[in-house]
């Protein structure tokens, strides 16, 4: 007997920031190498329009994007900032999310008074009066999360921020924070791709499922690394994707991406790449098909030991 593809449902086609929330393009675009190069607001807004064109809406950035170890702290926001400046018409076409939290040298911070502030330089850096999803970028351990979710609750209320999200967080920092929100998380964005597989083990996926998140994968290609793979562990990795890419007529990273989306608690890839033509291929995530025996073909290659 052949065996049937993974539902389509678990590809949903459109999906939403938390149950029934904001809804958004399966695939997000990420601005985290957005300033790099010295990128000029031209050539930004040419690889905003190739995200919105190729039906990518769910834009992703953060206050540190631009950040380069000594200064470059909120370029990335500021370039956006300018390409809705030059277009304005653009804002409506997209749903925006940013994040804040980490300062350097200060490594994370999430007191209420440097929250409210990160939060306002945010929407002042990308001028706009609100963004759609804000995100804690990594959890600071010195704050009590009693605080941090008075201070969210707050910016929802005073419409700066539309919902609420984490990054890099543990299940039990998700979960306390959530706990003492009255305005609950919509996401949670965990490092995953078929090089990082920790997330469909360890409880996190199964958490998001069971509290309503939206999961959004960063580094989904591994920041490059499963485009050119090096280490025998990665070329395995690939090869398992090669053998569906080539079935389906896509590249490997678009099968990546698909690989990614296949998983039933919705995950949303965020493609860092900033080429325009890599970009608008993304979207060819979405007529990708998976059978079971196909996805943990590729989970096995990335345990590197067979299943139990
Ligand atoms: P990625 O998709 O894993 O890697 C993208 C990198 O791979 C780019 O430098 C891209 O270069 C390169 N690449 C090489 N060949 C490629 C190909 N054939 N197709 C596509 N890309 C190729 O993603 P990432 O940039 O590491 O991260 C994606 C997003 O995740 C970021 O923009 C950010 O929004 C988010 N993120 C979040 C966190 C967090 O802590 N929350 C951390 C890191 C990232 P080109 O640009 O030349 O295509």
């Amino acid at each position: 007997m052949s065996e049937l593809p993974l539902p389509p449902e678990s590809r949903v086609l459109g999906r939403h920031l938390g149950a029934g929330g904001i809804e958004v393009s399966p695939l997000a675009w990420g601005m985290w190498r957005l300033a790099d190069n010295g990128r000029s607001a031209a050539d930004a807004a040419k690889l905003v329009h190739a995200a919105l064109d190729a039906g990518i809406t769910f834009l992703d950035t953060a206050d540190i994007y631009g950040f380069d170890g000594n200064g470059g702290f909120g370029d990335a926001e500021v370039l956006l900032g300018e390409v809705l400046a030059a277009e304005p018409g653009l804002r409506d076409r997209m749903v925006l999310a940013t994040k804040g939290g980490i300062l350097p040298p200060l490594p994370y911070d999430q007191s209420a008074d440097y929250l409210r502030k990160a939060i306002d330089d945010s929407l002042a850096r990308l001028k706009v009066d609100s963004v759609d999803l804000w995100q804690i970028h990594r959890p600071d351990i010195l704050a009590h999360p009693q605080e941090t979710a008075r201070v969210l609750d707050d910016v929802v209320a005073s419409g700066k921020v539309r919902s609420l999200g984490v990054s890099n967080f543990t299940i039990h920092q998700t979960a306390a924070l959530n706990h003492l929100l009255g305005t609950k998380l919509v996401t949670t964005q965990p490092e995953i791709s078929a090089l990082r597989i920790d997330c469909f083990e360890n409880g996190e996926l199964d958490q998001a499922m069971m509290l309503g998140l939206t999961p959004m994968a960063w580094s989904p290609l591994g920041g490059g690394r499963l485009a050119v793979p090096e280490t025998p562990r990665d070329k395995a990795v690939a090869a398992a994707l090669d053998s569906v890419a080539e079935a389906q007529g896509v590249s490997r990273t678009v099968c990546a991406y698909s690989w990614l989306m296949a998983h039933p608690a919705g995950i949303i890839p965020i493609i860092g790449s900033q080429n325009a033509e890599r970009i608008a291929e993304s979207a060819e995530a979405l007529k990708v098909r998976w059978t079971r025996t196909d996805w943990y073909a590729v989970l096995v290659a990335a345990r590197g030991v067979p299943l139990p």
